[in-house]
C-alpha cells in the first residue's frame, strides 16, 4: 500500500470494492448511496478490472443479481439504501440461510436524520433479524478496510455480510490509502446442487441451526480477532464515565474529547455491532460505574447487552430514540449522564449562523422550469377534488402544490390509488383518483400494481411523469432511458407506452407536460374513460428534467403586468415556482429573475392573465 488519496466515503468504499477483487456489482440509487456504483465503474477502468456494473430496476432486481453471480465463486456486492433493503428483504432473508460461495458483499447505507428518506431506520437490525454479521464503519478510511474483511468473512463462513455506512460516512471526505494491486479474480464454478441453492423448506430445517453456529463463530471471531474495530479508547486522566460507541457517533464522541480536552471518559469502540462482541463488551460494563451507549439510529448494540442494569442509553430515555446524534446533542447527552451543567443551546447556534450566512430557510420545492410542476397544476385544475396518492422522488415535492394526498413507498402511488378507489367502489360513490409516479419508480415497483389494477378493474387515472432520469438520487439511467453506466456500454431502452399496454392497459396517451391547457382537458378525458370502463387510464407526462437539458430550451421569457396582477396570490400558492415571489409592498406579484429559467409555463396560472410574454411589452 503505497499511495494515499482524498475521497469521498463513498469512493472509499468504491476502491475497496474494487481492490478486493469484485467481479459484478449491482446498485439501485438512493442517497447517500447513490456514488458508489459509479465510482466502482470509475476504478474498475482506472485499475484495468473487468467488473460488471450493473442498476437493478429496483433493489430486489440488483440484490438477486448480484447474490447468484457469487454461487460459483466469484466476488460479488449489492449497494443500495436503507429503505431499499425492504425491497430486497425477502431474498436477503433467504440468501442469509444460504452456504455461499463467492465472497457477497450487501452495502447498505443508512439515513439517522433522515434527510432524504420516508423512514428512520437501522439496518444493523437487519442484519440482526437476518443473521448476518454487520461492519459499522466511523470513518471513510475504516469503510474501505472493512470491505476487505467483510468479502473474507463472507467466504470463510459462506455467509452474507453487511457494510452499513451512515450519511455522514458516505459524504464525507478523508485521506485514505490505496493499493497498486487489486486482488486476483475468481474464476466461476457454478455447480448444480438443488439443495445448497434452492430454498425448499427442508433445507431451512438444516440451515437455520448451521447460521446459528456460523453466528457463534463470527461472534467469538469479533471478540478475538477484530482488534482494529473493535477496542478501548483510555481515558488520559481520571475516568467519570464509560461509554460504548459505534458508527459516526464514534467519530463524533472523538472529535469532541480531541477539540474540547476532555480526559474524563473511557470508550469501547465497536465497529462490529451484529453478531455483537458480548465478552468485550461486559469486561467494559464491568470495569465502570455508569456506562452510556452511543449509536444510531436504534438500541443495536444496547439490546444485545447481558447486562443492562448500569447502562444509560435509549432504553431509559438517556438518548433520544430517533433523530440524528449530532455532536451537539451527544455533548448535551454525556453532560447530563455526568449531571453537569448543560451550556450548548442548538436551535441558537442554528439561528445564529444561518444569520451569518444570509441564508432564508424554505421547504424543499420543485426546482423552476421542472416539468412536475406543470402537470401537478393541470391534475390540480382537472379534478380538483380528485384524491392524489404519489410516490417517493421529486414528485414527493409536489405536496407543496397539495397535489400529494399519500406517499407511502416506492412504487405505492399505484396500489393506494386501487385502495381509495376500492374505498368508494364500497360506498357506491364516484371520487376520482389521479396517482402521479415517476417514470424509475414506476419500473423500480409500479409495473406490479398497474397489471393488478388492470386485473381487479380499478378505475383511475395513473400519470407517469416522465423526465428522463432518476432525478432526485442524481440523475441516474432507468430502463426507461436505456443508457448504462459505463459510457459505450448500450442498454435497451424500454418503451413505457408498451409497457402499459403489456400490463393490459387500454387508454394510454403520452403528453407534453408544459402544455398546462391542453392537459386539464386530457386529464378529464382520461378519468371519464377509467370511470365508465372500470379500468385505470395511463397518461405519459413527458417533458425531460430541467437539470439534463444538454441545450437549453427556447427561452420563453415571463413579466408579471402589475396593471393586472391583482395580488390574488393564486400563482405562488398553487403553482408555487421559486421564481415567483410576491412584492408585500406593492402586493403584486413578480418575477425573481434570480431563480427564474423562462419557461414560460406560469403565462398558462394566472387565471386574470397578469403572467405575460416579455416579448409583449
Ligand atoms: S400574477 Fe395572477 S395569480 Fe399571481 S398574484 Fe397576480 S393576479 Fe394573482
Ligand atoms: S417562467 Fe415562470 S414558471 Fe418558468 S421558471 Fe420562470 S417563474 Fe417559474
Amino acid at each position: 500500500m503505497s499511495k494515499r488519496s482524498i475521497l469521498l466515503g463513498n469512493e472509499a468504499i468504491a476502491r475497496g470494492i474494487v481492490e478486493a477483487g469484485c467481479e459484478i456489482a449491482t446498485a439501485y440509487p438512493g442517497t447517500p448511496s447513490s456514488e458508489i456504483l459509479p465510482a466502482v465503474a470509475a476504478y474498475s477502468d482506472q485499475l484495468g478490472t473487468k467488473t460488471a456494473v450493473e442498476w437493478g430496476a429496483n433493489e430486489k432486481v440488483a440484490y438477486e443479481m448480484a447474490v447468484s453471480a457469487s454461487f460459483g465463486g466469484k466476488r460479488t456486492c449489492c449497494i443500495m439504501k436503507q429503505v431499499g433493503l425492504n425491497v430486497a428483504a425477502d431474498p436477503f432473508m433467504s440468501t442469509a440461510h444460504f452456504d455461499l460461495k463467492g465472497g457477497f458483499l450487501l452495502v447498505v447505507s443508512d439515513d439517522p436524520g433522515p434527510h432524504s428518506s420516508q423512514t428512520e431506520q437501522d439496518s444493523r437490525y437487519f442484519a440482526m433479524f437476518a443473521k448476518v454479521p454487520c461492519f459499522d464503519p466511523s470513518t471513510a478510511e475504516e469503510a474501505k478496510e472493512m470491505v476487505f474483511d467483510a468479502y473474507d468473512l463472507s467466504e470463510k463462513h459462506g455467509i452474507v455480510t453487511m457494510l452499513r455506512p451512515t450519511g455522514k460516512v458516505d459524504h464525507a471526505r478523508q485521506d485514505v490509502p490505496l493499493r497498486d494491486e487489486v486482488l486476483p479474480p475468481r474464476k466461476d464454478e457454478f455447480k448444480k446442487d438443488p439443495k445448497r441453492w434452492v430454498c425448499l423448506p427442508a433445507g431451512v430445517k438444516v440451515n437455520h441451526p448451521r447460521l446459528n453456529d456460523k453466528n457463534d463463530a463470527i461472534r467469538n471471531e469479533f471478540e478475538e480477532d477484530y482488534g482494529k474495530y473493535n477496542y478501548v479508547v483510555p481515558a488520559k486522566g481520571t475516568v467519570r464515565l464509560g461509554i460504548i460507541a459505534g458508527g459516526t457517533t464514534f467519530a463524533f464522541l472523538s472529535d469532541m474529547i480531541r477539540t474540547s480536552g476532555r480526559d474524563d471518559i473511557e470508550i469501547l469502540k465497536i465497529g462490529t455491532p451484529v453478531p455483537l462482541p458480548v465478552k468485550l463488551c461486559d469486561e467494559f460494563i464491568a470495569r465502570h460505574e455508569k456506562v452510556l451507549v452511543l449509536e444510531q439510529t436504534y438500541p443495536v448494540i444496547e439490546t444485545q447487552l447481558n447486562d443492562r442494569t448500569k447502562i444509560m442509553g435509549r432504553w431509559n430515555g438517556f438518548v433520544p430514540r430517533a433523530g440524528e446524534l449530532l455532536p451537539e446533542l451527544i455533548e448535551g447527552i454525556i453532560a447530563e449522564c455526568l449531571g453537569d451543567k448543560v451550556e450548548t443551546s442548538i436551535d441558537e447556534d442554528v439561528r445564529s449562523a444561518m444569520e451569518e450566512m444570509h441564508v432564508t430557510p424554505r421547504p424543499p420545492m420543485l426546482c423552476p422550469g421542472c416539468p412536475h410542476r406543470a402537470s401537478f397544476f393541470a391534475i390540480r385544475k382537472a379534478l380538483p377534488k380528485a384524491i392524489n396518492p404519489s410516490d417517493i422522488g421529486c414528485y414527493t415535492l409536489g405536496i407543496m402544490q397539495k397535489g400529494v394526498d399519500s406517499a407511502i413507498d416506492m412504487g405505492a402511488a399505484v396500489t393506494a390509488a386501487s385502495g381509495f378507489y376500492l374505498a368508494s367502489k364500497v360506498d357506491g360513490e364516484e371520487r376520482p383518483v389521479v396517482a402521479t409516479i415517476g417514470d424509475s419508480t414506476f419500473f423500480h415497483s409500479g409495473l406490479t400494481g398497474l397489471a393488478s389494477a388492470v386485473y381487479n378493474r380499478h378505475a383511475f387515472v395513473l400519470a407517469i411523469l416522465d423526465n428522463r432520469i432518476t432525478a432526485m438520487t442524481g440523475g441516474q439511467s432507468s430502463p426507461n432511458v436505456g443508457t448504462k453506466l459505463r459510457k459505450g456500454d448500450q442498454g435497451v431502452q424500454i418503451d413505457l407506452e408498451q409497457v402499459c399496454r403489456g400490463c393490459g392497459v387500454s387508454y394510454i396517451k403520452t403528453v407534453e407536460a408544459y402544455d398546462v391547457n391542453e392537459n386539464v382537458d386530457v386529464v378529464k378525458d382520461a378519468w371519464a374513460y377509467a370511470w365508465e370502463n372500470k379500468e385505470p387510464a395511463v397518461l405519459i407526462f413527458k417533458h425531460p428534467c430541467i437539470t439534463i437539458l444538454k441545450e437549453p430550451p427556447t427561452p420563453r421569457p415571463v413579466r408579471v403586468d402589475p396593471e393586472v396582477c391583482i395580488g390574488c396570490k393564486y400563482c405562488i400558492t398553487s403553482f408555487n415556482c421559486p421564481g415567483l415571489v410576491f412584492d408585500e409592498s406593492s402586493k403584486k406579484a413578480y418575477i425573481d429573475e434570480r431563480y427564474c429559467v423562462n419557461c414560460g409555463v406560469c403565462m398558462s396560472v394566472c387565471p386574470h392573465g397578469a403572467i405575460v410574454s416579455r416579448e409583449e411589452a
